[in-house]
């Protein structure tokens, strides 16, 4: 019996568990703000815009004029957006655990993703215009000696799923998730969508369809922690929370744009 519950299905019985206990609140809140055109919300030196919450699966694809602007670690190709963030969860694996995390597909173009398909069956590969790697925010990754399904027999892997969301990184396809995202349980798949929402996404043990669809009603500001999230209707203006030091516009790619703001520091 003992036997069964090795790697990586105790890990996966631990996970369930700790669900259980584990949550982040996230409050509806009254805040002041600013209605901006996009325009002149695009021409503010605070205010970015980025794609980190763009939802991409089997209903909502990619957009053919998406372009992705790349970096590159270890010769691998992810989007400029994630290559800080994802340096850092790299220097964290190491520090902690003297060991490499390592890519072994970041992103791909349009091309090479039709030659996976080609390969393996719709419930482990996405179809062009469906797959994240497409957007270079996903990344396929590897601790040395433990690749691909085995990644949660090393303690450095299984950091990747219990602390990447501090990083701003999910596992995209979580286990017994399927029914929603579409994939099988794929705990080497990150996703980027930054702070704090990989942390809500992970403390709730949500998918990020749930998240992005139906987590928060649009219009409307919420609280978490330093942080003001906003999910907003696309239109010609943009409510722009007052007096905060930093905010990111990333178009959710389901017609929304979230607003994610963080709180001026009182000194
Ligand atoms: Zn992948």
């Amino acid at each position: 019996m003992l036997g069964l519950l090795k790697g990586d299905t105790l890990f996966r019985l631990t996970q369930k568990i700790g669900s259980w206990f584990r949550s982040a609140d996230v409050t509806a809140c009254e805040v002041d703000y600013t209605v901006l055109t996009l325009e002149d919300a695009k021409s503010r030196e605070t205010i970015r815009f980025d794609d980190s919450l763009s939802l991409i699966n089997r209903d909502y694809h990619l957009s053919d004029d998406d372009v992705v602007f790349l970096d590159y670690i270890d010769n691998a190709a992810m989007s400029h957006t994630i290559y800080e963030a994802y340096g850092q969860l790299v220097d964290a694996v190491q520090e902690k655990y003297g060991k490499k995390l390592c890519i072994r597909s970041g992103y791909r173009t349009a091309e090479e993703q039709q030659s996976i398909v080609q390969t393996y069956p719709s419930d482990i590969a996405a179809a062009v215009g469906t797959s994240e790697h497409q957007t270079g925010l996903s990344l396929d990754v590897y601790i040395e000696g433990s690749v691909g399904g085995k990644i949660n027999r090393s303690r450095a892997g299984r950091f990747v799923s219990t602390n990447g969301y501090e990083y701003g990184f999910i596992i995209r396809y979580p286990y017994g998730k399927k029914d929603i995202t579409g994939i099988t349980y794929e705990p080497w798949h990150i996703r980027y969508v930054g702070k704090p929402h990989a942390e809500i996404i992970y403390m709730n043990s949500l998918t990020l369809e749930e998240y992005i669809t139906s987590f928060y009603k649009a219009g409307i500001f919420y609280e978490y922690g330093e942080y003001l999230i906003s999910r907003q209707e696309k239109s010609e203006t943009i409510m722009i929370p007052s007096g905060c030091e930093s905010v990111l516009v990333s178009d959710d790619n389901t017609g929304y744009y979230f607003v994610t703001a963080k709180k001026e520091r009182k000194t």
